[in-house]
């Protein structure tokens, strides 16, 4: 079988949210974003104000249509949150 061709670690409705009491994974639901620009924006301000270590994108969601966001192996530097922040302010600019 080769359809694993767009396979992704976090394509799915739900995260990571902790371990239960009898090492279960508990998750939790995604948000969802109707468009790749709402959830484009949301990633941006995540990357650029959140306090997350790991560089956030946006993807669509093979099994709900949607778009969430995920996390990416990537380490946000401080140089990757100015450039975000600028993209936000371009981003709102354009509305
Ligand atoms: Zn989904």
């Amino acid at each position: 079988m080769s359809g694993n061709k767009f396979k992704q670690t976090n394509m799915k409705c739900t995260t990571f949210k902790y371990i239960g009491e009898n090492g279960e994974k508990i998750e939790k639901p995604k948000k969802q974003f109707n468009s790749e620009e709402e959830a484009f924006k949301q990633a941006c301000y995540y990357n650029a104000y959140g306090n997350t270590i790991h560089k956030l994108s946006a993807y669509k969601c093979w099994s709900c249509g949607k778009w969430h966001i995920g996390r990416t192996p990537h380490v946000l530097t401080q140089e990757d949150r100015e450039k975000y922040k600028q993209r936000l302010a371009e981003l709102s600019k354009n509305r």
